[in-house]
């Protein structure tokens, strides 16, 4: 395995749903070997409270699940603000047309028929990943002269390395991930300290606070802007 391609992977948070054992470890197996952080589920409703602790970067998914189907979760979660931007790779035991076509339009990111080589399916995970421009060959998210390294939990302006806590680097990384948009506190709460965590809201506030002023260091403290009566944007225009 080259270095470039630990890189990349590295840092990737996968969600396996899948109710077959065997499938389920054959995943966990060779996307672990891949560097990727492999975290598996057999059912959507499990699927969902894994969702709702931990941001997830991509959710690989078996079509055919008891219980909530995997096509059904795919649907509520393309239909969900939270988590319409989370990539899916749906796997299905058939491979006819119309299957492909319906996980296609509900808004699955792509579709892989069963048996498939795992290395297919990570060659397929890191085109994907590529296609959401969540990160790049390197891993790196940079913006403007501002650099944020997920790997080596690094941020830097211009060249220099900024002192920055985990929970900042977090935030700073969601910021960088998702740039001029607003997102409310409880938003930011969810993505960054997950939902199981009960935090309140002006914690949010407060490391918001302490990242301006780490910014300010560097002239960039007007990279976060608080939108009234909604809550914070990252946006290099102001
Ligand atoms: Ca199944």
């Amino acid at each position: 395995m080259s270095l470039r391609k630990h890189k990349f992977m590295s840092n990737l948070n996968i969600l396996v749903v899948e109710d077959e054992e065997a499938i389920r470890e054959m995943l966990i197996m060779a996307l672990g070997q891949n560097q990727l952080n492999v975290t598996a589920v057999a059912s959507a409703e499990e699927a969902l409270k894994t969702l709702a602790d931990k941001t997830m970067d991509l959710l690989v998914l078996d079509w055919m699940l008891p219980g909530i189907s995997g096509v059904e979760l795919a649907r509520r979660l393309k239909n969900d603000p939270h988590y319409k931007q989370l990539p899916i790779i749906l796997l299905t035991a058939r491979g006819e047309e119309a299957d492909k076509i319906r996980g296609l339009e509900i808004g699955a990111d792509d579709y892989m028929t069963k048996p498939f080589s795992p290395k297919e399916l990570v060659a397929r995970i890191k085109a994907v990943m590529r296609r959401s421009g969540k990160l790049n060959e390197s891993g790196q998210i940079s913006v403007d002269s501002i650099v944020l390294d997920p790997e080596q939990h690094r941020l830097s302006i211009d060249g220099k390395t900024l002192e920055i806590s985990p929970t900042e680097f977090k935030l700073m990384q969601f910021f960088m991930s998702n740039p001029d948009k607003v997102y409310s506190r409880t938003h930011l709460l969810d993505q960054v300290w997950g939902r199981s965590v009960y935090i309140e809201e002006r914690t949010v506030d407060v490391h918001i606070r302490r990242l301006r002023k780490i910014l300010a260091e560097y002239g960039r403290e007007d990279l976060i802007q608080t939108v009234r009566g909604f809550g914070y944007r990252f946006s290099i225009t102001g």
